[in-house]
């Protein structure tokens, strides 16, 4: 027998076996805020969103794309849209409106489902439906159902369910394809090696739009497990929640684990408690996270620190480092150390490095193309492995990740493309070259920095360059510091070598990436 796996059947568990279950704890300050809701009600909302698309015409395989912050109605919309046949595209809330235009011309969105504290900024952008998520303009779509949507008659495992844009190795981001296939296997694969069960409460610290939140969602709610939303990162808050809520399970870039530690850092100058102590499991990936930052979360949280790899591009779930026994008498310090790879093949992927050192994988959650770009999509799987773009070496089993080979910075765990950085630093009347590099930063882990020739005779500083790329790319992108050079250094045909420029900038450290 073969039943085709789609991103339903995780509802539709949990609202069978625990129907009476809290399923989302909304944010309480967002507009028309959910509250609290149970399994039977976000499967009821889930199908009404359904019905509601069926009224407005939206049929199997449309596009509908969501810009919004963590929200109860995100979660809603995962199974709302993908569990009946449509297509979700979640885009970065922090992009600008000719980026977001972009990815909803590009993906032929016809419904645009917006946050209201969005409306203003992303005044310009347009589809045929565009529905704010204030609880009034989106009440019927977000209602209780009253009937049966249409069933989705012919539910394919291989059918799309949601297309992620992603920035990398070209100026304008790519609609990763994931399917029903990519998105199941990943789910249980990520939600059995994180050891999820029907006792976790999970934090929705990681944005739903990334990797439809790693894919984390569909695995917990499978097994009914209380999901607390959570819309903008604030250490404090987050410690405040894990306590209130008895949160055990959350995800995030170094730079979430970094705001946490700080929180704690100030409780403890406060003689607070530290919530969570033996409880949590602190889930990270984004950038390989300093072995002191492991230590870190481990002594002073208590937590249980987990790492894994992976990209948009594999649903994300590759690779998972999480402590085995062997490890449990050994000093924290060394711990840590170990903890600092990437980790381990996650079951049924395989991991390789090719010759010139750049990590391979193959895995039933590889995405199965990017969105009406073919050609990319064959740079991206050859030979039957998918090409990562990091460079990395082996450790035994264990894949280390000590280098970039795309020309990608990764800040705060997003991704900015520097050559989309360049395009935009090009425009600037006395700019005659740019070289955008990623260097290392405390906070974000790595930063943008631009090295910049400017015209014969054109003068510009520093701060009108930084203005005028804000003017032209989402603020997360834009340069923090530009450097003014008389030359960029290139190969003899003229090749910029941005390796050499960015090396001086990460001189005595054992990776070139943060
Ligand atoms: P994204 O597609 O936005 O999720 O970004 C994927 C990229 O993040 C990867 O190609 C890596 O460069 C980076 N990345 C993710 N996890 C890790 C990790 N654990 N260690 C190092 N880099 C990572």
């Amino acid at each position: 027998m073969r039943v085709p796996l789609t991103v339903g059947d995780f509802l539709e568990r949990a609202a069978l076996v625990y129907p009476d279950r809290v399923a989302v704890v909304d944010e309480p300050t967002t507009p028309g805020s959910f509250g609290s809701m149970t399994y039977g009600q976000l499967h009821q909302r889930a199908r009404g969103m359904a019905a509601a698309l069926d009224d407005l015409g939206v049929g199997p395989g449309a596009r509908v794309a969501i810009v919004s912050p963590n929200a109860a109605r995100f979660v809603t919309a995962f199974y709302g849209v993908s569990g009946f046949g449509r297509i979700l595209v979640p885009v970065n809330f922090r992009l600008n409106p000719d980026e977001v235009s972009y990815i909803i011309e590009h993906s032929g969105a016809t419904v645009l489902l917006l946050d209201p504290e969005l409306d203003a900024t992303l005044s310009a952008v347009q589809a045929k439906h565009r529905i704010l998520l204030d609880g009034v303009a989106d009440a019927e779509l977000f209602a209780p159902a009253t009937r049966d949507p249409e069933r989705w008659v012919d539910p394919d495992e291989e059918a799309t369910a949601s297309i992620n844009y992603t920035s990398g190795t070209t100026a304008r981001p790519k609609g990763v394809q994931l399917t029903h296939r990519n998105l199941w296997l990943n789910a249980v694969t990520f939600g059995w090696h994180a050891g999820v069960t029907d006792r976790d409460v999970y934090l929705h610290t990681l944005p739903m739009f990334h990797c439809n939140g790693w894919g984390m969602p569909y695995a917990v709610t499978s097994m009914g497990v209380k999901q607390v939303v959570l819309r903008k990162v604030d250490g404090e808050d987050i410690l405040r929640r894990v306590d209130e809520h008895g949160v055990t399970l959350l995800c995030g870039a170094p730079a979430v684990v970094a705001a946490i530690l700080d929180a704690a850092e100030q409780r403890r100058a406060r003689g607070d408690e530290i919530p969570g102590r033996q409880r949590v499991r602190m889930i990270v990936a984004g950038a390989p996270p300093p072995s002191k930052t492991i230590e870190r979360v481990e002594t002073e949280l208590g937590w249980e620190f987990i790492q894994i790899y992976g990209l948009t591009e594999t649903s994300p779930f590759l690779t998972m480092n999480r402590a085995p026994a062997e490890w449990d008498g050994l000093p924290s310090g060394e711990r840590a150390q170990l903890l600092a790879r990437a980790g381990v093949p996650g079951i049924g992927v395989k991991m390789a490095v090719d010759g010139e050192g750049e990590v391979l994988a193959r895995a039933n959650h590889v995405f199965a193309g990017y969105w009406e770009q073919p050609d990319e999509t064959a740079k991206a799987i050859r030979d039957g492995w998918f090409h990562t773009g990091d460079g990395g070496f082996l450790d035994g089993p264990y894949v280390v990740i000590a280098d970039r080979k795309k020309d990608v910075i990764i800040s705060g765990g997003e991704n900015v493309s520097s050559i989309e950085v360049e395009d935009a630093l090009y425009q600037h009347p006395a700019v005659a070259e740019a070289c955008v590099i990623g260097v290392p930063d405390e906070k974000w882990g790595e930063t943008v920095k631009a090295l910049v020739v400017l015209k014969e005779g054109a003068t510009a500083t520093e701060a009108e360059i930084i203005e005028f790329s804000r003017g032209r790319l989402a603020h997360f992108k834009c340069p923090t510091s530009i450097e003014i050079r008389d030359a960029l250094t290139r190969t003899a045909t003229g090749k910029l070598q941005k390796f050499k420029m960015r090396a001086p900038y990460w001189e005595g450290r054992d990776k070139a990436i943060n």
